[in-house]
């Protein structure tokens, strides 16, 4: 066996309800304006004919009840509040059926956004990932097994800043769901056990500072909480 040469990073995890053991997370991919009202809001319109996606870092991912340090590059940190989707299997140029019977489990998550330099990517024509993937860029609360929840009614989802609401949707407002996700994503990765996707967040999106406290809610899930610190 081979030696390293340096200690590789520890391998990025989420827990699950009702077990001890976690789930090692691959990848982490986000799709970018999948509720209409947050489109508006951010001055663009949604594409109905596909998803589109960015990705983060695995080793960008804080466990739900973490402190984060306000990251260092920007002056205008958001919240975006999401449902996240594990996978448990092998998907590759599946249709929605065989999408949905691959999702391990679902999530609270938080896909945290340095909206000022996401910005100026955009106008530049640049690409997001100073804006999206930084360290502690994604917040992933417990785990449900699929079959013990299933994203098929209009759940509520919702995110609070100091007891106050941001974000208040219902998951069917989604322009582009699970299923539909999944499977389109599948027809351009060998998607497997351990990737996870964000499915974008509804409207409501804004700053937050340090000493902020963040709980977000989906319906029948574990919430997502994250405590902002200060910039270190
Ligand atoms: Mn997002």
């Amino acid at each position: 066996m081979s030696e390293y040469l340096f200690d590789p990073a520890p391998q990025p995890t989420i827990e699950v309800q009702g077990t001890e053991a976690l789930y090692p997370i691959h990848r982490i991919f986000c799709v970018g304006r999948n509720y209409e009202a947050h489109a508006r809001e951010m001055g663009t319109e949604v594409d109905r004919e596909a998803p589109f996606y960015f990705t983060k870092s695995a080793h960008a991912a804080l466990p739900g009840g973490a402190t984060l340090s306000y990251p260092p590059g920007t002056a205008d940190l958001h919240h975006e509040m999401e449902l996240a989707v594990a996978l448990g299997e092998t998907v590759f140029r599946a249709n929605r059926v065989q999408s949905v019977q691959a999702v391990f489990g679902y999530g609270c998550a938080l896909d945290m956004t340095r909206r000022d330099l996401q910005a100026k990517a955009k106008e530049k024509r640049r690409p997001w990932d100073l804006g999206k993937d930084f360290e502690g860029a994604v917040v992933l609360a417990p785990l449900t097994r699929a079959g013990e929840w299933d994203p098929v009614v209009s759940q509520a989802i919702r995110l609070k800043v100091n007891g106050e609401m941001r974000q208040d949707a219902t998951l069917d407002q989604m322009i582009h769901n699970v299923a539909a996700i999944i499977s389109d994503l599948s027809q351009y990765y060998h998607l497997r056990a351990g990737d996870v996707i964000l499915t974008g967040t509804p409207a409501g999106v804004g700053a937050v500072k340090a000493g902020d406290q963040l709980v977000g809610q989906i319906d029948g899930l574990e919430p997502v909480r994250l405590t902002l610190g200060a910039a270190v």
